[in-house]
């Protein structure tokens, strides 16, 4: 029989009415055995998610000693709930205990792992599912590493023995038993480590879009979904900006065949985008999608003769490595390398400084930094072995009149990265989707 699980992210999870939802799309389908859910999230645009809250608890207990004020907020959101929901679950006791133990001797990750906790206990009971903690069955190193086959083990023997449970999102236990979380957003990673476990023929997760979209609809008005994805396709967006699903979670599943469904609780009709190993190209698509991200900044050194000069390039590198920062490209000239560094990686100033010692590193001819430059990507399979995409990219871009600073494409032909000053991003993004999905 079809087995799946299904990951219902924090905006299905954040009131009563969209966990009624949630409760419709469980019980249609009898298959859909496993349920991992987030944190309640937003209600409307102005609302807090309890993850922040649970967080800001956390500093509150480390500033004045006592997390009661901000977790007043978050008793008052669960009571609410629960009442709403009209369950049986005495949930002012699991709230007590939180916050006795925040204030006593609780970590930020233990803080922040509550709300997934709370979630998952509410779905079990309106499910009338086991509910089976995350601290059971996925693990880390003492270093904190996350322990995936020791957690693969665990997992598959653990869900064999049941029909179905409910699992809380975003966390797991160290050997000593205290809470570790994943990064942010990191539930969708929990999903697929299920998925894995219990060798789903579906990981089904379940947002409020319908999928991936060919671009970012703040920019482009209603762009078209992209219904067939591949994991290396889904990568390359999500690193360039594309936010629907945490970049991380094809990890667990990339031994396996298992597809990753996305859909969405408010349209359970639409079929949502459909992740899957497979890079075989779907007939007549050029591009799959194009994303992009602001911040970056790029540092140009020139020297002539650049390149019979072994070492240049590890010297200007090791600047980088000793100051902890990522390069996210280098496209090289015979004389010239461009660092393209993100600005996160950057604290104030900090790029004179870069300069100053790559300087004393390589003595260069000169040496430029430009602020303000953002990345865009345009993806897709489909331009491998095809000629005439690079063309219609730069076409597209030079009719918008907007210029090109840097490109680079990798030789698995799977995107061109196209560098450009920020105030042409918008511009730039428009023009591309025009010139292949317009
Ligand atoms: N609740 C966590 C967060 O807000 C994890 C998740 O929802 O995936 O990041």
């Amino acid at each position: 029989m079809n087995l799946k699980v299904c990951k219902f992210g924090g905006t299905s999870m954040a009131e009563k009415k969209t966990i009624d939802l949630v409760k419709n799309i469980i019980l249609s389908d009898e298959t859909r055995r496993f349920v991992i859910v987030s944190a309640p999230g937003k209600r409307f645009a102005s609302d807090i998610k309890i993850t922040d809250l649970l967080y800001e608890c956390f500093y509150e207990k480390v500033r004045s000693g006592s997390c009661a004020v901000p977790f007043a907020r978050i008793k008052k959101r669960f009571y609410d709930l629960v009442n709403e929901l009209e369950l049986d679950l005495d949930i002012g006791y699991h709230l007590d205990r939180i916050q006795e133990e925040i204030d006593k001797s609780a970590t930020p990750d233990f803080a922040a792992s509550r709300g997934e906790y709370l979630s998952a206990l509410i779905t079990s009971e309106i499910l009338g599912m086991e509910f089976i903690d995350a601290a059971e069955i996925i693990k880390f190193t003492a270093k904190g590493v996350f322990d995936a086959e020791t957690t693969n083990d665990i997992v598959s023997h653990r869900l064999s023995l049941v029909k179905g449970a409910v699992i809380p999102g975003f966390y797991g236990a160290m050997p000593d038993g205290s809470i570790k979380t994943f990064s942010r957003g990191g539930s969708d990673f929990t999903g697929a480590i299920i998925a894995r476990g219990v060798m789903a023929d579906v990981y089904e997760n379940w947002t409020d879009v319908d999928g991936f979209m060919t671009t970012d609809p703040r920019i482009v008005k209603d762009p078209l979904l992209i219904d067939v994805l591949s994991y290396e396709e889904l990568r390359e967006l999500s690193y360039m900006g594309a936010s629907v699903l945490h970049p991380e979670s094809i990890f667990p599943l990339q031994g396996t065949e298992i597809p990753i469904n996305i859909r969405n609780t408010f349209n359970p009709s639409s079929k949502g985008t459909l992740i899957v190993k497979d890079t075989s190209v779907k007939e007549g698509r050029l591009v799959t999608g194009i994303a992009g991200r602001k911040g970056f900044t790029t540092i140009l050194i020139k020297k002539s003769m650049m390149n019979a000069q072994i070492g240049f390039c590890r010297q200007v590198l090791s600047v980088l490595e000793n100051y902890h920062i990522s390069l996210e490209h280098m496209p090289t000239g015979i004389d010239t390398m461009s660092l393209i560094i993100p600005d996160s990686d950057l604290e104030q100033g900090m790029e004179f400084e870069l300069v100053s010692k790559i300087r004393g590193k390589v003595n260069p001819d000169s040496i430029f930094v430009y602020k303000d430059i953002s990345l865009i990507a345009v993806v897709g399979h489909g331009m491998s072995h095809q000629t005439g995409t690079a063309a219609k990219v730069f076409t597209a871009l030079a009719k918008a009149d907007v210029n090109v600073k840097m490109i680079d494409q990798g030789s698995s032909e799977l995107n061109i990265i196209i560098g450009v000053n920020t105030s042409d991003f918008e511009k730039a993004i428009s023009a591309i989707y025009g010139a292949f999905f317009g």
